[in-house]
């Protein structure tokens, strides 16, 4: 960051920074790995697990900040892990069956996504054959 690093809001950096460190820069919702190299790092994106639209006042609380990949993030979107049942994360147990249950839709979503042909494994390799032959 250089001058224009004035521009951002401090609040809000800080904020995701401290979720990124918690989480040790790893996506809670498939592993990937965010602190390799820079290229890596900025797939990183902060999510809000109940989201904000649902959890109101509490969206920001740091409970219901969670590190995600770009890709779960994009996947995940307004999914609500907490199905209509939310109050206010009270601790990291509860936190974290609300991660295992918005991974299981992130899964679920994306076998959804590659179901037609022979899932993302088959689809790559094909891929990889052709632009490695
Ligand atoms: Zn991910």
């Amino acid at each position: 960051m250089e001058a224009d690093g004035e521009d951002l809001d401090p609040q809000l950096v800080r904020g995701w920074s401290d979720t990124f460190l918690e989480h040790h820069c790893i996506c809670q919702y498939c592993g990937f790995d965010g602190s390799r190299t820079p290229e890596d790092w900025v797939q990183l994106q902060g999510d809000h697990l109940i989201p904000r639209n649902i959890a109101g006042e509490h969206a920001e609380a740091p409970l219901n900040r969670v590190t995600s990949c770009y890709y779960c993030n994009s996947l995940k979107r307004r999914y609500d892990p907490a199905h209509g049942h939310f109050t206010k994360i009270p601790n990291h147990k509860v936190q974290r069956e609300l991660i295992q249950d918005a991974r299981k839709e992130i899964q679920r979503r994306k076998a959804d996504i590659w179901k037609y042909g022979s899932g993302l494994e088959q689809s790559y390799k094909f891929m990889m054959q052709r632009l490695r032959p």
